[in-house]
């Protein structure tokens, strides 16, 4: 165990800085945005039980803590520059030095992976549970964030990647609320564990698309939240979904709530006109990741789904009930 909170912290988390920045040491980290660039900054809380299983493998762990925020970062098409780590542990966590190395491993290759050095952070005892709050700042062109506001009529809707529904299958499975696909877990799983932060694309898209969100929350969820700041609505296309690849062939009713509805996707889902369907495959060609066209965004309000047979699904998955006025109707 180590003998001190500061020796925890020199062991794990102090790492020379890059040479323009002061890290971990002082009371404050140094660092400043390049000239003309804007600071995007993002927090994000992680409390075991909630957002994660207590028996998460800790360098996944320490990984997705930080790539989570790198895709809020991502969301915007900023340039991750530094992060901050609050930790709180048990005693007993802080005695594993198993669990600590792990942890420190798998949150550095991610920073090291998207060039965000930890800066800096808090450590402490915690009575209960572990709690993880991480804290990233980037840089972007001032006043060329993809923003939620700036989805237009006409728009086309875009999802990176082909993970739609792993991450909530894989979390079900865990929980042992669907046993009869459970040998699907180890292809779900690190769609869960390790999900991959979209930094390259969110930056090629600057330019390009419109608004743009990640999503953690689940694509209708999120995609909502671009249609209420952007007062708009939107119609997607179910075929056109980028479904992940164990889920395709299982019945449409059982995937469908992981699909539309599941959340730790970690995607991005972007808007861009239509004029630019060419640039956005490039840009996702360059960065090597897939992105659909999944729908259109509409001038009327709400949001509806046609199935492959062009029919409206009279019913949508939870947590999408506050933009119910289109769908109850
Ligand atoms: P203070 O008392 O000013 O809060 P601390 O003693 O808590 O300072 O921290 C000492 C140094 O270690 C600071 O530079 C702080 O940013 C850094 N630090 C503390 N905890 C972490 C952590 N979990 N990850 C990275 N840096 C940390
Ligand atoms: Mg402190």
């Amino acid at each position: 165990m180590p003998a001190s909170e500061f020796d925890l912290i020199d062991r794990y988390f102090k790492r020379d800085a890059p040479a323009n920045m002061l890290g971990v040491g002082d009371d404050c980290a140094l660092f400043a945005p390049p000239p003309g660039m804007q600071l995007a900054a993002s927090t994000d809380l992680l409390l075991e039980g909630r957002h994660f299983l207590s028996d998460m493998d800790p360098c996944a762990l320490g990984h997705k803590a930080l790539a989570v925020n790198l895709s809020d970062l991502a969301a915007m098409g900023a340039q991750p520059l530094g992060c901050l780590l609050g930790l709180a542990l048990p005693a007993a966590r802080a005695g594993q030095p198993n669990w600590l190395a792990g942890f420190a491993r798998g949150f550095w290759a991610q920073a090291d992976a998207h060039g965000c050095p930890l800066l800096g952070g808090d450590t402490t005892r915690s009575d209960t549970a572990v709690s993880i709050s991480v804290t990233v700042f980037g840089a972007l062109p001032a006043g060329q964030a993809l923003r939620r506001d700036a989805a237009r009529p006409g728009d086309d809707v875009w999802v990176s990647g082909r993970t739609l529904g792993a991450a909530d299958m894989a979390l079900a499975i865990l929980q042992g609320r669907c046993t009869d696909n459970s040998a699907c877990l180890a292809l779900l799983r690190p769609a869960l564990e390790r999900p991959e932060p979209q930094v390259a694309l969110g930056v090629a898209l600057r330019g390009i698309a419109h608004a743009c969100i990640d999503i953690s929350d689940g694509l209708l969820q999120d995609l909502g939240h671009i249609l209420a700041a952007s007062a708009c609505g939107a119609r997607l296309y179910e075929a056109d979904l980028p479904v992940a690849p164990p889920l395709a062939n299982w019945p449409l009713e059982q995937r469908r709530p992981a699909v539309l509805g599941g959340g730790d996707v970690y995607q991005l889902c972007f808007t861009a006109p239509a004029h630019a369907r060419q640039r956005v495959l490039q840009a996702g060609e360059e960065v090597g990741t897939e992105v659909s066209r999944i729908g259109l965004i509409t001038a009327e309000p709400g949001l509806s789904v046609l199935d492959a047979q062009g029919q409206r699904l009279p019913f949508l998955p939870r947590g999408f009930d506050h933009f119910g006025d289109d769908h109850a109707a």
